[in-house]
């Protein structure tokens, strides 16, 4: 069974197969202005589980060797891949066919979050970003 997501306009969607690697909400800067949102909920997944399912998403170079997708035609972001995280793909949480089915799991880039911000929970919270997440050596950011 296939969990899914689109964008704005439906045009660009994606689909993986198995389980997610790992889920977070990211303070950072270049993710805050890049969805203008305050904070962005992402999950990460396999990249040989993924694949895109409508039109393929225009990409933007957000610094050497990040790559941001999004719609060509509606301009939502929709995934992020990076030379520093080979074999996977990070989805915005927010473009999941069901958002409600997401939990996130932690936050990283804590530094970065915005003080008026108020995010009431007790999940783990780490400067910069994680390689490895706790719960899965083998996985990636
Ligand atoms: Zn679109
Ligand atoms: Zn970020």
């Amino acid at each position: 069974m296939a969990t899914r997501g689109y964008c704005l306009c439906k045009k660009t969607s994606w689909a993986y197969k198995g389980d997610l690697t790992w889920s977070c909400y990211c303070h950072c800067d270049d993710c805050r202005r890049n969805c203008a949102a305050p904070v962005v909920a992402w999950l990460g997944v396999p990249i040989r589980n993924f694949e895109w399912t409508g039109d393929k998403p225009r990409t933007y170079e957000s610094s050497k060797g990040v790559f941001r997708h999004f719609c060509g035609t509606c301009g939502s972001p929709i995934g992020f891949e990076a030379d520093h995280y080979p074999g996977g793909m990070h989805l915005y949480a927010g473009s999941l066919e069901n958002p409600e089915d997401f939990k996130p799991t932690f936050h990283v880039n804590k530094q970065s979050k915005l003080s008026w911000l108020h995010v009431n929970d007790n999940l783990d919270a780490f400067e910069g970003t994680l390689l490895h997440t706790p719960n899965d050596p083998d996985g990636y950011m």
